[in-house]
């Protein structure tokens, strides 16, 4: 059977058999056999520098397909490596002849460059190549195109105008049916060869990359106990999308800056790993908000976009949007300072130690702590977390660079986010689309109101869990004998505050001011110098 003609479908961020039009596109190609593959490549985006925590999100979420695909009497092939060598080796082996796969717009520099040699291999091979655009709800190119000649907005006003301006959003693609995937081998169906990871440390490490660079986080003991704020696979993202939604009053209501960043389980829809790694498609999830919103009470007010739900959605395809545009300038500047057209060039400290308390939960500042160590534990952070502790490691208190901080998030976040997590990097810590600096976070009051006994807190920081109330979200203003009979000693069970908020906050506002200044008095001499060029 391997003589005759083969199709794969390469599976790399849409890991899903709903909704996936390029899996149904390659399927309609009626060869006589489908290769379903996923490529474990330890230098991707979202396996380089990975923790315990995504890596076993990872394996769940490639069981999870491989057990869907065999329902239909076909199987997920999982090769490990560098997919322009893995997969012109596959494509040999098995005669394929069509590949198809999701197309990566945002312009991430790593995929856009591993596509660019894939695409030039399969010309050599005669390996017809189809894509798809389905990781936003419009392909950004389409947004370009109807953008026209004056570029894309870089406000989500001028964006939510372009998106009501498309045409509607085409429909949602069933999963296909076992008669859709032809008949297999069962040599093929069984070859163990090409079978899914079952645990996290079977996943490979980068290579090429200085280990200076790239510390392996984790090993087998590290793989024990993980606390996932969500467990990976299509499946499991159905269910929790069905059971967020069931709650149809709650999601036609829903407005982002009233939820809770303290409430212990998410006050959101946590739906945000599954459509990172592409579990759900975002158009589904955006119908199924529309229908949500259908079925809610007669007299409830529906919240609006950019708080509504269907506004988070919008700022996912505006965030991509935006990476697409930056990058189509300067490949693979959007999550760096240089050569990013929409980031102020801000001189950030470089001070390891700062930068090592803020990643482990160690600045003193108990609510920070806990959500960093929320971070760490559960992969997920809210969104106003995530605020203030970008907030407080950027212009806020520690003034370290934000390319730092966003490596970090890349690394632990189960929901790393190429496009997202550029954007609001840039945006909270002033440096790209959000420009009111004098308005800063307080690492010590903005929580109280929400979470006055600091329950969050007492949670992810336990050394810390007997102190009153009164104290917990600045420790080190309790008397002496409050701390010893809750068994805190200031500097040893736990650290003082890294920095004195009130003082450093203000001062850091002034080398904000500073910053923009330079910014400005630097853009009126190139406008200056590129008219005079133009005379
Ligand atoms: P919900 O509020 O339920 O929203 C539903 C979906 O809308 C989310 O799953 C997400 O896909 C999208 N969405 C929500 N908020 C935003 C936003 N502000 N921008 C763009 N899309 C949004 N999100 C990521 O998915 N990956 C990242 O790497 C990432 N990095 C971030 C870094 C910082 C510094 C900050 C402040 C935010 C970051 N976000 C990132 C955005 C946001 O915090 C998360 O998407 C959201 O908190 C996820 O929770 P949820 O699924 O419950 O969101």
């Amino acid at each position: 059977a391997k003589g005759s003609k083969g199709a794969m479908h390469w599976f790399r961020k849409g890991l899903r058999i709903h909704d996936n039009p390029a899996l149904v596109a390659c399927l309609e190609q009626s060869p006589q056999r489908v290769y379903p593959v996923f490529v474990l490549d330890g230098n991707s985006y979202q396996l380089l520098r990975c923790t315990a925590l995504r890596a076993n999100f990872l394996v769940e979420t490639l069981q999870d397909l491989d057990e869907n695909l065999r329902a239909l009497g076909s199987r997920l092939y999982v090769l490990k490596g560098d997919p322009t060598k893995a997969l012109p080796k596959f494509w040999k082996e098995f005669n394929i002849t069509h590949m198809s796969f999701e197309e990566d717009e945002s312009g991430e520099p790593y995929a856009a460059e591993r596509d660019e040699k894939i695409i030039e291999k399969a010309q050599k091979a005669n390996v017809r190549l189809f894509s798809q655009c389905t990781e936003t709800m419009y392909p950004l190119k389409d947004y370009v195109t109807k953008a026209g000649a004056k570029g894309v907005p870089a406000t989500m006003t001028g964006f939510q105008k372009l998106f009501k301006s498309m045409k509607p959003m085409s429909k949602v693609l069933p999963a296909p049916e076992k008669e859709d995937f032809p008949d297999m081998d069962e040599d093929d169906l069984l070859a163990a060869q090409y079978l899914p990871p079952k645990r996290p440390t079977d996943l490979p490490w980068p290579r090429g990359i200085p280990k200076s660079e790239v510390e392996p986080l984790w090993g087998p003991k590290d793989c024990k106990n993980l606390t996932p704020i969500v467990h990976g696979g299509e499946t499991l993202a159905r269910k929790a999308l069905t059971e967020s939604l069931k709650r149809s009053n709650w999601v036609a209501t829903f407005e982002k800056p009233k939820t809770s960043c303290t409430s212990l389980a998410p006050s959101t829809t946590a739906l945000s790993p599954y459509l990172s790694w592409g579990c759900l498609s975002p158009r589904e999830v955006w119908f199924a908000l529309d229908e949500a919103v259908s079925r809610a009470s007669s007299n409830v007010k529906p919240s609006k976009p950019p708080v509504s739900l269907h506004g988070q959605m919008l700022w996912r395809d505006f965030n991509n949007l935006m990476a697409h545009d930056a990058n189509k300038e300067v490949p693979g500047c959007w999550n760096k300072m240089e050569g990013n057209k929409y980031c102020r060039q801000i001189p950030w400290d470089d001070d390891p130690r700062l930068l090592e308390a803020w990643k482990t939960g160690k600045t003193g500042f108990p609510w920070i702590d806990a959500a960093m160590r929320q971070l760490t534990q559960e992969g997920w952070i809210h969104h106003l977390g995530r605020h203030a502790v970008a907030c407080f490691l950027t212009r806020g208190d520690l003034w370290q660079s934000w390319e730092e901080g966003a490596k970090h998030f890349e690394a632990e976040l189960l929901d790393a986010d190429y496009a997202l997590n550029g954007f609001n990097w840039l945006w909270l810590s002033c440096s790209g689309f959000f420009f009111q600096y004098f308005r800063c976070y307080s690492p010590i009051v903005f929580q109280k109101k929400n979470d006055p006994n600091g329950q969050y807190i007492r949670k992810f920081v336990p050394e810390l869990k007997d102190l009153p109330s009164k104290y917990i979200y600045e420790p080190w203003e309790a008397p002496a004998s409050v701390l010893q009979k809750a068994g805190v000693k200031l500097g040893k069970t736990y650290p003082r505050p890294l920095v004195d908020h009130a003082v450093i906050s203000k001062e850091n506002m002034n080398r904000m001011k500073q910053a923009y200044d330079a910014h400005k008095a630097r853009a009126q001499t190139q406008g200056g110098a590129a008219k005079k060029k133009q005379r």
